[in-house]
């Protein structure tokens, strides 16, 4: 998009090359011209598919596993129901219809959606007219009451910065400009504060990325729940710990470069688990495989059950969704789960201490 590739041009000819984070957040957010505010990026037509838009079976196995923990919590009334960037609603929704069957979980349950997208605020409240919902774009906004989260495919989405370790300092990957073309630079090593944990893992020239804004979220979250009861569901793709250059573009299902295609492509990096768990006051699981989690909650018998009214091509597409969902070549294993959960509570089924 020219109008963006102009703002990012005149910033960087004015204050010199900008960390990764700085060109993500404008392309991704920038509010009159960023990725998600201007557009549905989920589904065939867009540049990427996710989970819940595979299969209903991920929605409807994870809201059993957080009715189950809002009954092992002694079913609190009320309490929020809240997702971080729901995209379409659909895994709100297949949640939604899933926990109808759980007698007073959607009596007590209100509704808070995080999404800074109004496009998609507007398809969240298509695909769940008739339920009452409240938007915010912040989780520390979220009322102060025990809280069942979900959040799939979110912190993938969150601005990251690259750096690169030299001797005990670092040097800030950036992006300039070169001959007029966007371009990867660095910036001088300096300490970072914020890696002081990495110098022990990480040798001369690796990488590693900190997402400034995960920590910020999980922690209000972390808060809540510990505080009040509740449990959160974090899904997405990435390890206990970042090291290596994850920064990924897609646009139209194609890997391409990030530089290029600005505002046309979702940017995304690996989730640092492990920032996630240490912001939150909570216990949390044993980072866990999707595969593994969805088999643990009944995922094949679900299959089963919903493959008896399918025939032909419908069935052929639901039995390659359930593939899909958990096989190790697939999602199953690059997708990872993270429960938070209150440190006097078990935690949610599927997952493990
Ligand atoms: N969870 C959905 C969509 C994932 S795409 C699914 O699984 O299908 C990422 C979602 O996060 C989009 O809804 C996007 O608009 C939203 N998002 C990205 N960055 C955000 C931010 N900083 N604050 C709030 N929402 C954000």
């Amino acid at each position: 998009m020219k109008e963006l590739e102009t703002i990012l041009r005149d910033r960087i000819l004015a204050q010199g090359p900008i960390p990764v984070a700085d060109f993500m957040a404008e392309c991704l957010l920038n509010p009159r011209f960023g990725y998600y505010t201007t557009r549905d990026p989920l589904g065939a037509a867009g540049d990427f598919t996710t989970a819940p838009e595979i299969s209903q079976m991920f929605g409807e196995l994870l809201g059993l596993s957080l009715a189950q923990a809002w009954l092992d919590q002694g079913a609190p009334a009320p309490f929020t129901l809240a997702e971080l960037g729901p995209g379409r609603g659909t895994l709100i929704a297949d949640i939604l219809r899933a926990t109808r069957a759980v007698p007073g979980f959607q009596d007590a349950a209100q509704i808070w959606l995080i999404e800074a997208s109004d496009p998609l605020r507007e398809t969240q409240k298509t695909t769940l007219a008739g339920h009452r919902i409240e938007w915010t774009d912040r989780a520390d906004s979220l009322p102060d009451q025990p809280l069942f989260l979900v959040a799939n495919e979110f912190f993938d989405a969150l601005p990251i910065r690259q750096f690169i370790r030299h001797g005990n300092g670092w040097t800030e990957r950036r992006i300039g400009l070169e001959e007029g073309q966007f371009t990867f630079t660095q910036a001088p090593p300096a300490p970072e504060p914020s890696l002081s944990h990495r110098l022990a893992d990480t040798r001369e020239c690796d990488l590693v990325e900190v997402s400034p804004d995960a920590p910020t979220i999980a922690r209000p979250i972390g808060q809540r729940i510990e505080n009040h009861g509740g449990a959160a569901l974090i899904i997405d793709y990435g390890d206990w710990r970042s090291l290596g250059d994850t920064l990924q573009a897609l646009h139209r299902h194609e890997r391409a470069n990030p530089l290029e295609n600005i505002g046309e492509s979702d940017l995304t990096a690996h989730v640092d688990f492990e920032v996630l768990a240490r912001a939150s006051p909570t216990a949390h699981t044993r980072l866990t495989p999707q595969g593994g989690f969805l088999e643990r909650l009944g995922i094949t018998e679900r299959a089963r059950v919903l493959a008896t009214g399918l025939d032909g091509k419908p069935l052929q597409s639901h039995i390659a969704a359930h593939r899909r969902l958990t096989h190790p070549s697939e999602m199953g294993t690059l997708f990872k789960v993270l429960g938070l959960y209150p440190k006097s509570a078990k935690p949610p089924p599927g997952l493990e201490p």
